[in-house]
């Protein structure tokens, strides 16, 4: 099993541990503990396609659904060399507590194709797309399955794929998939709401703890659509982002950082190490910048960032989790036992997920949102989801993530025993 799968099943059995003292009957609920480590269905297989010079090409796909007791599953499709079945399954199983987390009706899935897109023609990308649509045709639909893009897949190939599945099905429905293209039934608001999602759960985070935005630095590592819009957003709200970085190096300031300005240059396809410094501004390391004394430190960029050998050098007072698992289990431990707050992933990134679910209302009914009642119902949402977790973590004296896990959990728990599954 891999790393990634086993630190899922082990949140899911540690929060277990508190969960059960909720549940009179304990054999329904270890049934339904049990059921949760386990996928409802695994679909995987080869995907064949054909290059210009007449050669065919095999790949193998996955497509897992974890649980729908919430509602129909929902998770993206990642291509990428990398990909296992067991990473496959892990990221289902965590976009089931993300939509539970989120408050939002889905249940958890996820899709890969082994293969480096790097290496594949435009053509041959396209049909991979539409090879991988057909394979999965059977399992996805506006109330079975939804997918959506995840590492390198995008827009483009989510419309590929919508054509596919609504020429083998013989209609029309544009809900089948989220992340699209505005023409295609996309949502505005969409590309920048996994960082203003992130915003916005941190808003409530310094009202709750009374934190004075004016003064509250942040540290953003990262700079792609999450850290470059949380940084951006950030700032309007008042927080004074001094620090950012991408692979190549970080760019600090104490005086805080212009983020359209370091933007357009990286729109230019510059690296952050050849950035033309101006006046107050100095080049550090990702690593310096994980270790500044700020008030927030955000990183966005990758997962197992913050480990057992850089997390004693932490002097950030709180971590907000805009990457997906960028904490190991024995960093997060230790912070928690610093009195660091760690803001978990599958709420402060929840933006994303919840607005592909304002994508999936509009087609479902047809009518589209501006993108303020976008914010506006994405604020909402996420507002209350911090809210929520946050009474269990002050009422539970636990921290945010097993606060967190404890609320999603639980939700997929009860709705599974009220189907009567367990
Ligand atoms: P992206 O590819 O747009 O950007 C990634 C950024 O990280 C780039 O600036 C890159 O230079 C930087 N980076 C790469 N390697 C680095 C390193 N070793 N050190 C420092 N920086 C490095 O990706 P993204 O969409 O912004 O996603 C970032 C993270 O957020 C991922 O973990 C992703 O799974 C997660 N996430 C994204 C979304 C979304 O809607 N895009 C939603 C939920 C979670």
């Amino acid at each position: 099993m891999n790393a990634i799968l086993n630190a899922a099943l082990n949140q899911i059995k540690d929060t277990s541990l508190i969960l059960s003292e909720d549940y009179g009957d304990k054999r329904r609920f270890q049934k339904a503990i049990n059921a949760i480590l386990i996928p409802q269905r695994i679909v995987k297989g080869k995907i064949s396609i054909k290059s210009k010079d007449g050669k065919k090409k095999v790949f193998q796909a996955f497509r897992i659904e974890h649980n729908d007791a919430r509602g129909p599953f929902k998770g993206g499709i990642r291509f990428h060399p990398n990909v296992t079945e067991d990473e496959v399954r892990a990221l289902a199983t965590l976009m089931s507590l993300k939509c539970a987390v989120a408050g939002i009706p889905y249940g958890g899935a996820k899709g890969g194709v082994i293969v480096d897109p790097s290496k594949l023609t435009k053509e041959e990308l396209k049909d991979l797309s539409i090879e991988y649509a057909k394979f999965i045709t059977h399992y996805i639909g506006p109330w079975k399955d939804v997918p959506a893009p995840d590492v390198n897949t995008d827009g483009q190939i989510m419309s590929w794929m919508l054509e596919a599945y609504e020429k083998k099905t013989g209609m029309q429905a544009p809900a089948t998939f989220t992340g699209k293209p505005l023409e295609l039934g996309g949502s505005l608001g969409r590309t920048e709401a996994t960082g203003q999602g992130g915003v916005y759960v941190l808003a409530a985070y310094a009202k709750a703890k009374k934190l004075n935005i004016k003064f509250s630095t942040v540290a953003v590592q990262g700079f792609g659509n999450v850290g470059f819009y949380f940084a951006k957003i950030a700032k309007e709200l008042g927080f004074k982002v001094v620090a950012v970085s991408d692979s190549s190096s970080g760019i600090y300031n104490a005086k805080g950082l212009d983020i359209d300005v370091l933007s357009k240059f990286k729109d230019k396809g510059g690296a952050f190490k050849d950035y033309p410094l101006k006046v107050g501004m100095k080049l550090i390391t990702n690593e310096e910048l994980l270790e500044l004394p700020v008030a927030v430190l955000v990183p966005a960029a990758l997962e197992n960032s913050i480990t057992k050998e850089n997390v004693v050098k932490i002097r950030a007072k709180v971590v907000f989790e805009m990457a997906n698992g960028p904490t190991t289990s024995e960093a997060d431990a230790y912070l928690f036992k610093k009195g660091i707050d760690v803001i978990p992933d599958i709420l402060s990134n929840s933006g994303g997920v919840t607005v592909s679910y304002f994508e999936w209302v509009q087609n479902l009914y047809g009518y589209y949102w501006t993108k303020e009642k976008v914010n506006e119902e994405l604020k909402k949402t996420i507002t209350k989801a911090f809210g929520d977790i946050d009474a269990i973590k002050k009422s539970k004296k636990i921290s945010y993530r097993r606060a967190a896990n404890y609320l999603s959990i639980k939700r997929i728990i009860d709705a599974m025993i009220l189907r009567g599954r367990v």
